[in-house]
């Protein structure tokens, strides 16, 4: 009966990975998936992580039992209070929903499932270019996906105009997608000045914002500081999403553990879209997992654990801006044609090189090296040893 199922396409990024793991050749680096990886190439497991896992088995209280539909009641509490501060009026005040997801992927599918069935406009404006499977997600759940012009090939930054006119000219109400920090995959964020810009022209126009925060920590290496779009939006008292995720911050990538906020107007309105969010996570997936979910709460808690995730953190971000640097450094010191300045200028996880497919397909051929072919790298990935290789190869690949 399934003799008609035609082979269906590997996903454009953890494909890069099947393709990876496949090449037995021993130089071979994987740049492709952003996932931190420590100055020996390894998947790292953060020590405050390690004793908050260790707290949990030594507790005999605990049990196995179903969550309730939102999740932890103490990890939506203090995820809210993460992203949005400790002070924010809107939780003082009652009006944030917040429930527990399956990461930052399941935050914004059950965000936009919510927007689909509640709200008033279905269309949502997303960056071009964005992550690639935000549009799959926002239009499975029933919005109609339109872009707003975000990256400049010219300048290898924020096309702030293109934005302007872009979300001037939406529909009254549009939803649309802002990536709170250290945006995938040009590493291009708007200064704060910029984004007080946008917001005025957001509020001007009644656009929702809809903020993905799968980056906060890693771009700074300051929670507050990677905060301060997000906050700047909810300071003026209106509505606003917020699609958490614990995946790179905290390192608890297939822990699946992730947060959805909904600023609203009132309290009342804050419980009744609760409510309404139970009935859209029933019929998916019931409830959400306990695991780490469980580790966030404790870390967060805890006022020596949630300063030594700080450190961790910060330590993640500085490695990370350090191979910036290095890589940068490497290129100058070969001549390799071209200005690479945008290395060192772009923010979090990943570096949009500016290489084409055609050199992307040639690096990995060749040097063996993975990425995306819109020639996104991975900066986590990288080391000081792999270094020279990578820069061998981008030499290599723009001269030849
Ligand atoms: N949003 C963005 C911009 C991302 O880069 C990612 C992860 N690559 C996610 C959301 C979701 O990640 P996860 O579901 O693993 O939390």
């Amino acid at each position: 009966v399934f003799a008609n199922v035609v082979q269906a396409p590997e996903d454009p990024i953890l494909g890069v990975t099947v393709a990876y793991n496949k090449d037995p050749s021993p130089v071979k680096l994987n740049l492709g998936v952003g996932a931190y990886r420590t100055e020996e190439g390894k998947p790292l497991v953060l020590n405050v992580v390690s004793r908050a896992e260790q707290m949990l088995v030594n507790d005999q209280s605990r049990v196995k039992e179903y969550l309730p539909i939102t999740g932890l009641a103490d990890f939506n509490k203090l995820s809210a209070k993460l992203i949005f501060g400790a002070d924010s009026p809107a939780i003082q005040d009652n009006r944030v929903a917040t429930v527990q997801c399956l990461s930052g992927t399941g935050s914004l599918r059950v965000g936009a499932e919510f927007l689909a069935r509640h709200y008033h406009q279905r269309t949502i404006y997303i960056p071009l270019p964005t992550w690639g499977n935000h549009p799959k997600v926002l239009t499975i759940a029933g919005l109609s996906v339109k872009y707003y012009r975000y990256y400049d090939p010219a300048t290898r930054g924020l096309n702030f105009q293109g934005l302007l006119e872009d979300l001037g000219s939406a529909p009254s109400g549009a939803i649309v997608l802002l990536h709170a920090c250290a945006h995938n995959p040009t590493g291009v964020d708007p200064t704060l000045e910029q984004w007080d810009q946008i917001k005025q022209l957001m509020r001007s126009k009644g656009l929702l914002p809809f903020f993905d925060s799968a980056y906060q920590g890693f771009a700074s290496g300051s929670l507050d500081a990677d905060a301060q779009p997000v906050r700047l939006f909810v300071a003026d008292g209106g509505e606003c999403l917020a699609a958490q995720s614990y995946a790179k911050n905290m390192g608890l990538y297939g822990e699946r553990v992730g947060a959805l906020s909904f600023v609203c107007r009132t309290a009342d309105v804050a419980s009744r879209v609760e409510s309404q969010l139970k009935l859209v996570i029933r019929p998916m997936y019931s409830n959400p997992p306990l695991h780490g979910a469980s580790i966030v709460a404790t870390i967060l808690k805890d006022r020596d654990m949630f300063h030594e995730w700080t450190i961790e953190l910060k330590a993640m971000a500085d490695r990370i801006i350090s191979m910036r640097q290095q890589l940068f450094d490497a290129l100058q010191s070969r001549g390799t044609p071209g200005d690479w300045s945008h290395i060192i200028k772009q923010i979090g996880m990943f570096t949009f090189t500016g290489l084409n497919t055609e050199q992307v397909v040639f690096m990995t051929k060749e040097y063996h090296i993975y990425m995306t072919s819109d020639g996104r790298i991975s900066m986590a990935g990288l080391n000081s040893k792999k270094v020279p290789h990578l820069a061998d190869a981008i030499h290599e690949a723009v001269t030849r």
